[in-house]
């Protein structure tokens, strides 16, 4: 049982003891069975005298959803709701130098897969809710914890399924997530962390491009062939989009009114503007292609991530003029909803600020727009406001450990990580 002193050390190596135990269980996904890790989430939280609730989207596929709630005497109120994912991405074993779910801790480093996406995060929100219950902290409305499937592969059992079915039991005023980090060097080239919170996200605008035209041998060069078309077409869609100047963006003022420029690199170029990727070409007859064959078709996957402020018709009616010349047509193959950038004047946004401040004085706290997506979007399409931030302090060397090999977090952020959204939830449910 809690016995443990609340924010000593002794409760530090409880927690993260527990942080070391659910990384042991593997949810790997696919096939993303989490039905033991809700088992043991269940036990843990029970011990605690803190009630949870399971909701299985697929019971056979082991999809399941854990809700733990702390009640406050006001059941009416909406509530704060700590999101995060059971589930993770496979490993690649032989490329790990431990083993990815023995939870070890190596030189002040905790290894396994999920330690930053994001068992971590789930056990600082339990850790902290935990303490709100240890240390009595009377609340103005409750405060949950969803631990939801299936958010590797899409959410469709996960979070999705929760905010479509059981809206009702979690009634969030806000969401606080995953979405972003605090780090040091990546916006800026001095010293001083900076705490990116995640307030909205890109949308996805996955197209293909196609061109088509006469075939024959290739001793004799067609002016119309569909392959070099379609390169020249590519050629000037991606200047297109790489010289589009974005619009103006409150978040980016935002930012930049904190921090300055930040300094330039694919990941903050990315964040500030729309964006394309080709991904894949494909022309040729025959397998493997002939070479000296001019084909009918070719066509490209070109993935676009564009701004929440972006509006998408603009865009692609842009996109195809620019192209149009070279005889290429571009389908639309998949999109995401364009959901609301949760607003910066919201009392939560300050609580995370005050919070972060009075545990790193020296600390910047940014608002930004990730460029993937969360299981965020799926609150803010009901007009839900998603805070996602990670407050841990990380190297980028350790960010690009996440889907990665050696995953792992250092052990006294997640320590301070627990701090943080304690103080955080205090601020947004506790009595004043
Ligand atoms: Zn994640």
């Amino acid at each position: 049982m809690g016995s443990s002193h609340p924010l000593s050390r002794t409760f530090e190596e409880e927690s993260l003891g527990w942080l070391q135990e659910y990384l042991r269980i593997n949810t790997v996904n696919p096939p993303g069975d989490v039905r033991p890790a809700v088992a043991w989430l269940q036990r843990r939280l029970t011990e605690e005298g803190i009630p949870t609730t399971v909701y299985a989207s697929d019971s056979q596929g082991g999809k399941v959803n854990l809700v733990a709630r702390w009640p406050s005497r006001y059941p009416e109120e909406p509530t704060v709701l700590l999101l995060n994912h059971l589930d993770v991405v496979p490993v690649e074993r032989e490329q790990w130098t431990v083993d990815p779910f023995a939870g070890l801790i190596h030189h002040g480093y905790l290894y396994g897969r999920g330690a930053l996406d994001m068992k971590g995060m789930a056990m600082a929100e339990m850790s902290a809710l935990i303490l709100l219950k240890r240390l009595n902290i009377p609340l103005t409305r409750d405060v949950l914890i969803l631990f939801a499937a299936d958010e590797e592969v899409g959410s469709a059992l996960g979070a999705q399924w929760m905010v479509t079915h059981h809206r009702d039991v979690l009634r969030p005023w806000v969401v606080l997530n995953e979405g972003g980090e605090g780090s040091i060097g990546l916006w800026t080239d001095d010293r001083r962390p900076v705490y990116a919170v995640q307030v909205g996200e890109k949308q996805v605008c996955w197209m293909q491009w196609t061109a088509e035209g006469p075939s024959g041998h290739a001793s004799l060069p067609l002016p119309d062939n569909a392959s070099e078309r379609l390169m020249y077409a590519l050629v000037a869609g991606l200047q297109w989009v790489r010289q589009r100047v974005p619009a103006p963006d409150p978040v980016w003022a935002c930012l930049h009114q904190r921090l300055g420029t930040p300094k330039s690199t694919p990941f903050t170029d990315a964040l500030q503007r729309d964006t394309v990727s080709l991904t894949a070409l494909q022309s040729g007859v025959g397998t493997p292609p002939k070479i000296n064959v001019i084909p009918g078709r070719a066509t490209a996957m070109v993935d676009g991530r564009l701004l929440p402020t972006t509006d998408r018709e603009t865009f692609l009616q842009g996109l195809r003029s620019c192209v149009q010349s070279f005889g290429v047509t571009i389908e639309v193959l998949q999109t995401s909803p364009v959901t609301p950038t949760s607003p910066l004047d919201h009392p939560a946004w300050q609580a995370i600020e005050e919070s972060i401040l009075a545990q790193v004085p020296e600390a910047r706290v940014v608002p930004m727009i990730s460029a993937g997506a969360t299981d965020s979007r799926f609150f803010r399409a009901h007009g839900i406001p998603c805070y996602g931030i990670m407050p841990m302090v990380l190297s980028e060397e350790l960010l690009a450990t996440v889907h990665s090999h050696d995953e792992r977090l250092p052990v006294e952020e997640f320590h301070r990580s627990v701090r943080i959204l304690l103080d955080i939830l205090k601020r947004l449910a506790g009595h004043p």
